[in-house]
């Protein structure tokens, strides 16, 4: 109740989430009281969670934030959602987001920009919450749901989790089920939580994932207790500093955060070295040209037949056409038209082909510096700290909205897991996070030494 009375008051001017299911929050929360009162808690018994609009909740909206989904309603529930269910935890609704998760400031939503509790100090001005899991990043920091799942395809968990002081993973690709996921790019996206804190992102995470046939990608590991490793300490622990990611025009500020964080780190008994990921400078434009490719192709599924909205035409051909016209929003039709231009014929050598090498370039870098020692590397998060809602230079040239993605794609791309914990505030008073990447598999040591900086 206390939650449903949180959103009731501050949703209309957050606009975090896009669909509030208080009558689903109540019954939920009636079995979990019997399943306390029998002695049955699951780990996870009556704690309320917000949902990204992206993962398939049955019978109840989902849009992925797009027009083109009007009214749909899944028959079916994601594997994510559905594990979080099994272990008790209670729905309060569906949360905004950039539209087909493509965006950087949740302003791409067709339901309207998310804003963020948090403004710079003595300023009235609306700030972003970050993307494309904004709804999920304002809602945990507004304090409008006790923990939110999200998606990462290039840094939608980690970006937002940075922006609003909030802790946010992107595990391992393969470590979460992407079954009833809408695809943007499915080589790259992972879904994770978004949480207060380090623990809660470790508790939800054990939840989330699991080994699953409907999704060929998932992976037959066993979960591990990641909340055992909250903590642990992190002496020997040998963490790279990859020099590529001091970047020309960086902040001063962000680069004091950092070593800030170096120094929290060493302080804590672990080593420090320097390390050089040497093709991260092609990570950006290489995923600019991976991801709406396989955006192309997956969002080719909204025909106006199948899901959601339909616009009629005089024939079938014009009937695609006026949906798809309608239906989908500026970006997502830049995304798609890129996509097709670099998988067609004649240019698929000259630009995807490309990409896929430069992506595996970017992984073995990482393969490289792992493979002398290093058991995780400290980046920023983000480039800047959240810039207002409108911002006249990010959304007048889509470029200058990618680059928000710099220090967070190359994980993706790379497959590998990625941990975004708050480090300290801005000279406006905006928080501001550091990044931790991790070996395959190896989300503990995130937990850990995400602890000690958090
Ligand atoms: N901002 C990036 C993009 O727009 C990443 C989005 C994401 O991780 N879903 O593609």
């Amino acid at each position: 109740e206390a939650y449903i009375g949180a959103i009731e008051a501050a949703n209309s001017s957050l606009n975090a989430y896009v669909a509030v299911t208080p009558d689903k929050a109540r019954e939920m929360a009636k079995a979990s009281d019997a399943r306390i009162a029998d002695g049955n808690a699951g780990a996870l018994e009556g704690i309320p969670l917000g949902i990204k609009d992206l993962f398939a909740t049955e019978g109840v909206h989902t849009q992925a934030a797009s027009h083109i989904l009007d009214g749909f309603k899944p028959r079916y529930e994601s594997a994510v959602t559905a594990n979080l269910w099994a272990d008790g935890a209670v729905m309060l609704g569906k949360l905004n987001m950039d539209e087909f998760a493509m965006g950087s400031s949740n302003e791409t939503s067709h339901y309207g920009p998310v804003k963020s509790p948090w403004r710079a100090t003595g300023s009235h001005e609306d700030r972003v919450p970050g993307g494309s899991s904004g709804g999920s990043a304002a809602a945990v920091a507004a304090r409008l749901c006790a923990g939110a799942t999200a998606t990462d395809t290039g840094g939608s968990i980690r970006q937002p989790a940075a922006l609003t002081g909030t802790v946010g993973i992107k595990p391992t690709y393969g470590r979460c089920s992407r079954w009833g996921i809408a695809a943007f790019a499915s080589s790259l996206d992972q879904a994770g939580p978004i949480a207060r804190d380090v623990r809660d992102c470790a508790i939800l995470l054990k939840s989330m994932a699991s080994t699953d046939a409907r999704d060929t990608t998932s992976v037959d590991r066993e979960v591990p207790d990641y909340e055992a490793s909250v903590g642990r300490s992190v002496k020997g622990l040998r963490i790279g500093i990859p020099k590529e990611y001091r970047m020309d025009g960086m902040p001063a500020e962000i680069e004091t955060l950092w070593q800030q964080g170096i120094e929290w780190l060493r302080d804590a008994g672990a080593e420090i070295v320097d390390v050089s990921l040497p093709h991260t400078k092609y990570a950006l434009p290489a995923y600019y040209i991976v991801a709406p490719a396989e955006a192309s192709s997956n969002l080719a599924r909204y025909d106006g037949v199948r899901y959601g909205l339909r616009v009629p035409g005089g024939n079938l051909a014009e009937m695609y056409e006026n949906t798809r016209a309608e239906g989908f929003g500026r970006e997502v039709k830049r995304r798609i038209m890129i996509g097709t231009y670099v998988l067609s014929a004649g240019y698929y050598d000259a630009y995807y082909l490309q990409a896929q090498k430069v992506r595996t370039l970017i992984k073995r870098d990482f393969e490289t510096v792992y493979a002398d020692g290093i058991d995780a590397l400290l980046t920023p998060a983000t480039p800047s700290a959240a810039f207002a809602i409108g911002d006249q230079e990010m959304n007048s040239d889509p470029v200058k909205m990618y680059l928000n993605d710099v220090f967070t794609v190359t994980v993706n791309m790379a497959g590998l897991p990625g941990l975004a914990v708050p480090a300290g505030l801005s000279g406006e008073g905006l928080p501001l996070g550091l990044q931790l990447i991790g070996r395959p598999f190896d989300e503990e040591t995130l937990f850990a030494a995400g602890s000690v900086i958090e």
